[in-house]
């Protein structure tokens, strides 16, 4: 469920038309819309225990306009960089709703989460746990931590975004969960808080994570009885999201919440969750415009003023975004089949191939649904091309949340040294 739909023949987000943001703003660019990414925040709130802290996977969507909309609802942030932990806290999410993931943390961005007074790092590594005691100790600190366990199961999803096989880059074996646990019990720098685990991403099914989720109770009861304080579960994120039209659904949250209940049922840990595209990535679309329609040999293209630059998912996972018409398609309207491409010069610039829709012509404008996870995050300034800029859209208000770089901030981050002058 989402906020935007056709009004008086054109795409609206909630009371905005997106053509009337286009001519404002320019093509591309990406929308979000408050009223969705509230409903499925509290949609997600209302599945889980109360006192729950729901951290948004600030990697999915970190523009500092949406954290601000999920930090007053209440909403905490899992981070995975210094520079995610600081939007974060620009954003007015308080550091004690904050947790740190990722497997490379550096020693700075550890001593940052420290002196931030941050809930908990989710440490992925037995050599990670000794760096950051290192710095605890320096600072005459403790660090509150949980070790990210990798409970070894096929989470079901596409290749390049399954974290939980046991061979992954992401977390400590499930196997050796008991040594590394002993290890940072043996540190004063390291306050063991609770155990973490994150299967993946865009997951459709429960039983994968009802199975990681049944391996890290059992290793909580294990932990536990060698006198460790499992006091926190991080469940981590992944639930997926409907990217098509005409596919079953995945779970709700509500299916999702009663699957987590059943799971934990009468542990007594504090859970942590860690929802990112199920938050964010019905609530934004990306708008382009055709630039040409090119008849090919065998088939026409049309060529968009949005490349991978702008939205690399379909490049980077094969991920396909439904793309429809901004301008209602009226009944009988004409349909065309297109290679819908971008113009960056490379053969990996394509949105879809052979995609039946309605008939373009140049200048028509084009809204790639599902683009508010894993979208503007991933843009990049390839091919000297200026990522998108991000609107956020509340009722009939609409603002600027990113605004677009000029060409010449652009060509002003590079410098000729003096040695060429
Ligand atoms: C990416 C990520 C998430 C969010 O995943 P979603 O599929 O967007 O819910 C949560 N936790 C960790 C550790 C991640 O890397």
């Amino acid at each position: 469920m989402n906020h935007f739909a056709y009004k008086s023949g054109s795409l609206h987000a909630e009371d905005v038309d997106l053509a009337v943001l286009a001519r404002e703003v320019g093509t591309p660019f990406y929308c979000y819309s408050s009223a969705t990414l509230e409903r499925h925040y509290r949609a997600f709130a209302a599945a889980v225990p109360k006192d729950s802290l729901i951290a948004f996977s600030v990697k999915a969507n970190g523009n500092l306009g949406v954290l601000r909309t999920l930090a007053r609802l209440g909403a905490g942030a899992d981070v995975v960089s210094g520079g995610e932990l600081r939007k974060a806290l620009a954003a007015g999410i308080t550091a004690e709703r904050i947790v740190f993931s990722g497997v490379g943390k550096t020693k700075a961005e550890m001593a940052l989460g420290l002196e931030a007074g941050i809930h908990q790092f989710n440490v992925e590594s037995e050599p990670e746990l000794d760096a950051l005691n290192v710095i605890a100790l320096a600072k005459g600190l403790v660090a509150p931590v949980t070790l990210r366990i990798n409970p070894d199961v096929d989470a079901k999803t596409h290749a390049k975004i399954t974290t939980g096989t046991a061979e992954s880059k992401f977390g400590i074996p499930i196997s050796r969960a008991r040594e590394a646990y002993a290890a940072a019990a043996r540190l004063d720098g390291i306050r063991i808080v609770g155990i973490d685990v994150h299967i993946g991403s865009q997951i459709t099914e429960l039983a994968p994570f009802e199975a990681a989720f049944a391996r890290i109770v059992e290793l909580a009861k294990v932990l536990r009885a060698d006198g460790h304080d499992i006091a926190r579960l991080d469940l981590g994120g992944g639930l997926g999201v409907s990217y098509r039209t005409d596919n079953t659904p995945p779970p709700d949250p509500s299916a999702y919440g009663a699957m987590v209940e059943r799971a934990t049922r009468g542990l007594g840990a504090r859970l942590i969750f860690e929802p990112g595209r199920l938050i964010a990535a019905n609530a934004g679309v990306l708008v382009a415009q055709v630039l040409y329609v090119k008849q090919g040999e065998t088939k026409a293209f049309a060529i968009l003023d949005a490349g991978m630059n702008d939205l690399l998912r379909p490049a980077l996972y094969e991920a396909h975004h439904e793309i429809v018409s901004v301008a209602e398609p009226m009944p009988g309207h004409a349909r065309a089949r297109y290679d819908v491409v971008g113009p960056v010069c490379e053969s990996t610039d394509v949105f879809a191939q052979g995609r039946e829709m309605a008939a373009l012509k140049a200048g028509d404008l084009v809204a790639f649904l599902t683009a508010g996870a894993y979208g503007a995050v991933m843009s990049s300034a390839y091919n000297a091309r200026p990522p998108a800029p991000e609107v956020l859209v509340k009722g009939e208000r609409w603002s600027v949340v990113r605004p677009r770089i000029g060409y010449d901030a652009l060509i002003a981050t590079d410098r000729i040294p003096d040695w060429l002058a």
